[in-house]
């Protein structure tokens, strides 16, 4: 195993009915600016228990934050929280409201020129604005994480940012607003904590043999209840597995003392910021050519994930782990996801070029684990999933 530290002070509060804590966990003196996406939460009844667990808090609201955040929407409530001088933020949503709230939680803050520099030049958030978050939708570990990642359409950018100052506070996961999610977040959601898995888990060399485990029994989890959230989402049982399954794929837990790759989603948010493809789906097109592309470094790791996960226990090595590359990409089918670009957009010739030339001109020259992940090979992975 690799040297690691491991702190994550976010506090979780899991389980039905925990909206109302919001009460006591918000200070009382605090002017609380209260974020959401497109209005989800005004449906479903949320937004609701959120005002009422807050009666006797000040609250100034704004809603309105999309799918990939945007930067232009962003600096809108930037202007707010400086205008109203607001003191604590609350995201009520999925990853996009909270991953938005990170930013402005550290834009707010921020005496830089221009906050968009946070991103372009990965500028470390050590201290931000003190937010707490109420997930809508288990997906990103975005409610238990320090990481986010922020849209900007007019240069078709899309950058993380992260640090220690960007924890929430607090989390509330109440697996019952899973009922009102729509199958296809749903599976964006399933698909989108699988990859997280497999970007900590699928690297070289094999020796953290308690992550490894940690690693796959979240993968047996979400496999466990895939079906059975989307045939119907007010099961809790499998609502409650797959929302805390979801946090604990991306709260900082298994990446310790281990490599990790992450080069999925380096390529994938390109896919999401040149064509708007849903983050999970970038993912799902991405991952096997991947796989495919670094069998001879990754096939060890393959073929016990093979054996572990997906119980395949006949054949060699190289058997086991081309298995492994199939049976994940046949779980993202059935769940109803595509898994080549073309099945996505007819506008995809160059896209592969445009990527490598974009990583060379942000100087990411070395991708995945072992930073050996040139731009020419990502143009071959991208022309891969073509
Ligand atoms: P999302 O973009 O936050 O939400 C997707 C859609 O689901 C929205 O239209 C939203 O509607 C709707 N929705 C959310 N909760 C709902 C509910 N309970 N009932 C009905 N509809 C609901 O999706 P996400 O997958 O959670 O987040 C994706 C973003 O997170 C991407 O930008 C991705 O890059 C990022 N990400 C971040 C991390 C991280 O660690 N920070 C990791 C992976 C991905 P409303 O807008 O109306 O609410
Ligand atoms: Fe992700």
């Amino acid at each position: 195993m690799n040297n690691f530290e491991f702190k994550n002070p976010t506090k979780i509060i899991f389980g039905k009915n925990t909206i109302e804590k919001l009460t006591t966990e918000i200070p009382q003196e605090a002017k609380v600016l209260l974020l959401y996406g497109g209005g989800s939460i005004k449906k479903n009844g949320i937004y609701e228990q959120v005002k009422s667990a807050l009666s006797k808090h000040t609250v100034i609201e704004f809603g309105g934050i999309p799918a990939n955040p945007e930067y232009a929407i962003l600096m809108k409530a930037l202007k707010v929280i400086k205008d109203e001088k607001i003191t604590y933020l609350l995201a009520v949503g999925g990853g996009s409201v909270i991953d938005g709230t990170k930013f402005l939680s550290s834009a707010a803050l921020f005496d830089g020129d221009s906050p968009w520099d946070i991103l372009s030049k990965s500028i470390r958030t050590e201290t931000g604005m003190p937010f707490g978050t109420v997930l809508t939708l288990p997906a990103t570990g975005s409610e238990m994480n320090s990481g986010a990642v922020i849209t900007r359409e007019e240069t078709k950018e899309k950058l993380a940012m992260g640090g220690p100052g960007l924890f929430p506070q607090f989390s509330i996961l109440d697996p019952q607003v899973i009922a009102s999610i729509p199958e296809r977040q749903l599976v964006n959601g399933i698909t989108d904590a699988f990859t997280h898995v497999l970007e900590q888990y699928m690297t070289y060399p094999i020796g953290a043999l308690l992550q490894d485990r940690f690693a796959e029994s979240i993968m047996q989890t979400l496999i466990e209840v895939a079906a059975k959230v989307i045939k119907d989402p007010t099961d809790y049982k499998s609502a409650s597995n797959f929302m805390w399954s979801c946090t604990m794929a991306l709260n900082g837990l298994i990446q310790k003392g281990v490599p990790t790759d992450w080069a999925v989603h380096a390529m994938g948010h390109e896919l999401t910021a040149l064509f708007g493809i849903d983050h999970a789906r970038t993912l799902a097109v991405i991952a096997p050519s991947h796989y495919k592309f670094n069998f001879e470094t990754k096939k060890e790791k393959l073929a016990q994930y093979a054996e572990r996960v997906w119980n395949v226990t006949e054949g060699t090595t190289d058997d086991k782990a081309y298995a492994a590359i199939e049976k994940t990409e046949a779980f993202f089918n059935e769940l109803g996801i595509d898994t080549k670009l073309s099945d996505y957009t007819k506008d995809y010739e160059g896209t592969a070029e445009k990527i490598s030339k974009r990583f060379t001109e942000r100087g990411w020259l070395g991708l995945g684990e072992h930073q050996n992940l040139s731009p020419d090979k990502v143009e071959k992975i991208v022309k891969m999933a073509y």
